[in-house]
This record gives C-alpha cells, structure tokens and sequence, in this order.
C-alpha cells in the first residue's frame, strides 16, 4: 500500500515536471514523454496513450513519430476494438493479453472521450493507483490541451497579422495568389486546395488557380453556392471520401472567388475551423478587391488621359478625316473593338445618312448600311445610347455581338451614331462604354463643327442644283493644274434644244434635267477629274494628265448615255479641248478652244463630240457622229 501512495507521488512529481515544459513541447511530444515516463515508474511492458484524431475520426498512438513493436501494436489495436465500447462509455477494462495483466483507462476531457490510456503490468495494481492515473492524466491533459489551444490560436494570429501585413503592402494580384497559396500549403499541409476565381485571370501556372464554372454539375454548383451567397459550403463527396469546403472570397464591394479545400478524407470542420477559413478568405478577397480596384482606377486615369490627349488634338481645327482618324484610333486602342463605325446623320441627301471616313469596313458593305439605317432611327425614336452584350438578336444576321452605339448629341440635337463592335458576346466592359460616352460627348462638338465647316465650303465651291464644282473654282484648279502638269484635257458639255424642254415640260422638269445629266457625268468620273456646271444648262469636266483621245472617248461614253437615258429624253453636244506643256497656253486658250468645237458641234447637227485641235482645226470624232 505504502509503495502505491509513493507511485502516486511520484507520479505527481513527473506530471509537475512535464508540465514546467508544456511551453517547449508539442502535445504529440508530452504525450509521448508520459508514456515513457509511466513506462518506467510503473514496470509496464507496454505503456501506450492513444488520443482522439478529430481528422481522421479514430484513436491514434502519440508515437511522437517514432516506430514501435508492430506485432505487439497489432495486438494491442484488437484489444482495445473488442473493448471500444466500454471505453466510450468511461469504463475502465481490465483484461490478459499475452498472459500479461492489461488495462484500458479511457481519459476524458470536458466531460468527453479524449482518449484512453493502456498498459500491461506483470502483476495487479490496485483500483486506487488505477484511478489516481485516471485524475491525474486527466487533469495533465487538460492543461496541455488549454496551452495547446493558446499555441494554436497564437499561431494562427501569426498567419492572420503575417498575411494581412503582406498584403497591405500589395497590389499585385499574383502576388497575392502566391503568399495566400503559400499560406494554406503550410497551414493544412494535407489538404488539397483551389482558388476559384470569378474573372478569368491568367496566373501563374505553378498556382492552383481555377476560373470558376457555373454549370450544372453538381459538385460545381456547391462552390457556385458559396460563390453567390457569400457563405461557407460544406460538401461531403461520399464517393471520393473527401470533404470539402468552400469559403467565399469576400471584399467589402463583391464576392471575387472561391477557396475550396479539399479533406484527405471525409472529415467534420470544425466551427473553429471554419471561422478561421472564413477569416483567411475575407483577407484574400479584400486583397483581390484592392488590387481590382487599384488596377481599374489606374485604368481609369490612364483611359481618361487618353481620352484627354485625343479631345485636346480634335479641339485643333482638323478635318472631319483627321477627327474620325484620332477616334478610331483611340477606340480601337480602349476597346480593342473590332469594328468602329461613324455614321452622321444628313437632312440633306436623300440616303438619311452619311457613312463618315474613318469607318471600318463593314459599315461600307450592303448589311452594314442596313444595320447603320437601323441605328440611326433607333437613336431618333429611343434617344438612348444602345450598351449590348449581344445584339444579334436584335438585328437579324448581325455578325458581330457586342455593341456600343452612342449618338452624337449637340443641344439635344442627334447628330449622328458611332458604333463600336466585338465579335465576341458580353466583350467590353461598362467601364468601356462610360469611357466611350465620355470621348463621343467630347469630340461631338469637334465633329460637327468641322462637318459644317467642310459643308459651307462646298457651298461656295459646289453648284447647289447640281452638287458640282462652280466655274469658278474649277477655273482656279485648271490654273493650278496647269502649273504643275504636263497635259490635261477639258470637255464642254451643252444641252440641244433645252429651250424646248422647258418651254414642253416647265422648269423644273428642266432643272431635273441638268441634275440628271450631271449624275451621268459623276459615274463616269475617275479620282482626280474635276465635274463643274460651266453655266445655265452647260456642264464641264477637266480631265487632268488625260490626253485628248481619252477625253473624246469618255465624253462620247456620257453622250451616249445621256441619250438613252434621261427623262425625259434629251441630248448633249459636246467641244473638247487639251493643252501640253510645249503650247503656252491660257486657261482661257483652252477654253475658248473647248467652246468653239461645241459650237461647231452645234452647227453640224448637235448629239455629238467635237474635237478642238490648237490650230483651230475641228475633226468631228468618228464614234460620235450625229445620229440624224
Ligand atoms: P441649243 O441646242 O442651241 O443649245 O439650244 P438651246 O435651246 O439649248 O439654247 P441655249 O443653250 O442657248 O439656251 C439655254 C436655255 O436654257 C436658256 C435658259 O432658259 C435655259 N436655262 C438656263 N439655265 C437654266 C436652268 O438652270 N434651269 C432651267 N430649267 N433652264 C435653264
Ligand atoms: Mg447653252
Ligand atoms: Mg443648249
């Protein structure tokens, strides 16, 4: 009895001990200790204390790492699996295992099974000693399970404060993903674990990044879940054995992403656990959102200092080409859009509307026209900018699906639309579209301040009735021309008996007449020749570095269609004259030599081409010989 008391003494003195050291030591390693400690105060064979994996959901030997006697292990494991339920229920056992004295003491911890004490003595100790090492294990495990709590909770700070002091520091998004990936790895080094972004984002291959998907599969609509409402998930895949948890990666604005971690095996997260998860995913996403938000406003001040640079040079007296020029540029570099296309609106033609230069190539084709006569009355009736991620539903056969249309607006006034488009469904961002307001609303001014200019222009270069050049301007571009050039050729074209289509028809069957006459000429012209109304029902094109031939020749095209297809049917008379740098002629000389030849013209028959030669000469051209 007397030597008992002195065990429980001793056994005291050992817990003391141990204890002193709680702070040193892991509780794997205090474990441990003990059981050596008892191995030897008690004589045991095999002194052994298992604790509950909350993990792994069984007792596991605190081996400290170390191997011990398998076979013996083996054993040991079928006794205490026959006894597992005495145990559960805080009962000592007593039994013979290998002729030796054995003893099951289950420890509890708050009132619930922590885990169980075991060994093998050669002889019986008494109930006294056996319930001593009960208390006294008891209350040694509650205290390093209290210092471990601490240990863990002070180290888990230290990942909190060590990440949060790291990303405070950062606006790096892959630098971001790399420390929190690095933080978990170390943090739960047998889980498996992903971040599950919203936004397609190109990290760095070595992370463990995932766009995440909403599609209907069921495990992916857990993560979905989490993702939506903000909330923890919690997703036992019986199959796989595993568990899983989605924690949401909040910020103050949204929710960017997901961090699902994925359990060894089917395990309970405990509250504390998921709390601290949830914590570590809240800092993430707070860092993803800052990092979003600095990128963006960086963006931002980058786009509006664009945008400024471009209303800064539109604002310097450029021409409708030039202004359409910088904005494409510009649209194409913020939007990287596909097509751009710039159409103004004109009260005058009768197409409704002009497609501006500067334009891309699908607003010159058939359907583009179609979509942009479209637009335009869209924008006088809903007077709204149009911001689609898909319009092709709107407008049948749209190749193109995302559109921003915005109107030219000037005093309230809709002067126009210019359309960004993306091959691409849901391509530019609203960040894209406020953008391209801001730069139209800006440069609208510019626009249509030059496209009135480039109109009063024309007004007192172009002929009002006809749309062609006045004499006079193409007096002083015959001039020019013949400063510079070395031949150049001139037609004079003079309606036959007009007297009679107005006295017939009325004047203005007569003006329609000129009008007609003048869009012959027009479809006939090449880049560089000059169209002009010479005077009342008289008509001219300067044909510049064009030989004389070559001006028979078309003025004898025009003729022929003039008399097949006007309404109502009338014919032209037509002089044609030419000059070469070895002449020294006049403007003048070159007109009067264009107007003699008409009226030779005239004075053989009329409907037909006359060619002026220098020395007063006139040979009536074959090909245009008066049909009477
Ligand atoms: P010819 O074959 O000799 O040219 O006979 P013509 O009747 O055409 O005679 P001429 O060229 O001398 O007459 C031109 C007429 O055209 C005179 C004028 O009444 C008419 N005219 C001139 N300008 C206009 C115009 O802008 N509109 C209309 N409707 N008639 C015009
Ligand atoms: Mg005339
Ligand atoms: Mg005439």
């Amino acid at each position: 009895m007397a030597s008992q008391k002195k065990l429980i003494e001793k056994l005291r003195s050992i817990f003391f001990e141990l204890i002193s050291d709680v702070a040193t030591y892991s509780y794997d390693e205090l474990l441990f200790m003990l059981a050596q400690q008892l191995n030897s105060l008690l004589h045991t064979k095999h002194a052994a204390i298992y604790v509950y994996n909350n993990w792994d959901k069984k007792y596991e030997l605190s081996t400290n790492g170390k191997h011990g006697d398998e076979l013996l292990d083996e054993i040991m494991s079928q006794f205490i699996n026959q006894n597992l339920s005495f145990i559960e229920r805080n009962q000592i056992v007593q039994g013979t295992v290998n002729y030796k004295e054995t003893y099951i003491i289950p420890l509890q911890l708050d009132k619930e099974l922590a885990g169980f004490l075991l060994f093998s003595v050669d002889k019986d100790i008494t109930k006294e000693l056996v319930d001593s090492l009960k208390c006294e294990i008891e209350q040694f495990l509650k205290i390093i399970n209290y210092y471990q709590v601490g240990k863990d909770n002070e180290r888990k700070s230290k990942f909190l404060y060590d990440l949060t002091s790291h990303f405070y520091s950062s606006i790096n998004k892959n630098d971001i993903l790399t420390e929190t990936t690095r933080t978990l790895r170390k943090l739960y080094p047998r889980f498996t674990f992903y971040i599950l972004l919203s936004q397609d984002y190109k990290a760095d291959s070595t992370l463990p990044v995932k766009e995440i998907e909403y599609s209907d599969d069921a495990t992916k609509r857990v993560s979905t879940q989490a993702f939506i409402t903000g909330e923890v998930q919690l997703e036992d895949r019986v199959k796989e054995k595993k568990s899983c948890l989605y924690a949401p990666l909040r910020g103050n604005q949204g929710v960017y992403g997901v961090i699902q971690f994925v359990a060894p095996q089917t395990v309970d997260y405990s509250q504390e656990e998921i709390e601290f998860i949830t914590e570590i995913a809240n800092i993430v996403g707070k860092a993803i959102e800052n990092a979003t938000l600095y990128q963006h406003s960086r963006h931002l001040v980058k786009d509006l200092k664009r945008i400024n640079d471009a209303t800064h040079q539109l604002n310097s007296n450029l021409k409708i080409a030039e202004i359409t020029e910088v904005m494409r540029q510009q649209i194409m570099d913020t939007c990287n859009a596909t097509q751009v296309g710039f159409i103004y609106s004109n009260e005058e033609s009768d197409k409704l509307f002009d497609v501006l230069s500067g334009s891309t190539d699908y607003f010159y084709t058939k359907q583009g026209q179609a979509f942009a006569e479209y637009l335009i009355n869209q924008m006088n009736t809903e007077k709204e900018a149009i911001f689609s991620g898909d319009l092709s539903k709107d407008f049948n056969g749209l190749p193109y699906r995302s559109v921003m249309a915005i109107p030219m607006l000037q005093s309230a006034k809709i002067y126009g639309v210019i359309v960004i488009m993306h091959d691409e469904s849901y391509y530019f961002s609203f960040e894209n579209f406020k953008l391209m307001q801001s730069l139209i609303q800006h440069s609208t001014l510019a626009l249509t301040n030059s496209i009135l200019k480039e109109k009063l222009e024309n007004a007192v270069i172009k002929d009002y009735l006809t749309k062609l050049y006045s004499r006079k301007y193409l007096d002083e571009k015959i001039q020019l021309h013949m400063e510079t050039d070395e031949k150049g050729t001139l037609i004079l074209f003079d309606i036959d008996d007009f007297k009679m289509v107005n006295d017939t028809y009325g004047h203005h069957v007569g003006d329609e007449v000129i009008i007609q006459v003048a869009q012959i000429i027009t479809l006939h012209l090449g880049q560089n020749d000059i169209p002009a109304r010479w005077g009342g029902e008289e008509l001219a094109i300067y044909l510049p570095d064009v030989s004389i031939d070559d001006g028979v020749f078309l003025a004898s095209q025009i003729r022929k269609q003039v008399e097949n297809f006007t309404n109502p049917l009338i014919t032209l008379s037509c002089g044609v004259s030419t000059w070469s740098g070895k002449s020294n002629d006049s403007v003048r000389d070159v007109f009067l030599r264009a107007d003699k030849a008409l009226y030779e013209a005239k004075k053989i028959g009329k409907n037909c081409v006359v060619k002026g030669e220098w020395n007063s000469q006139f040979s009536l051209t074959e090909e245009s010989a008066p049909n009477q």
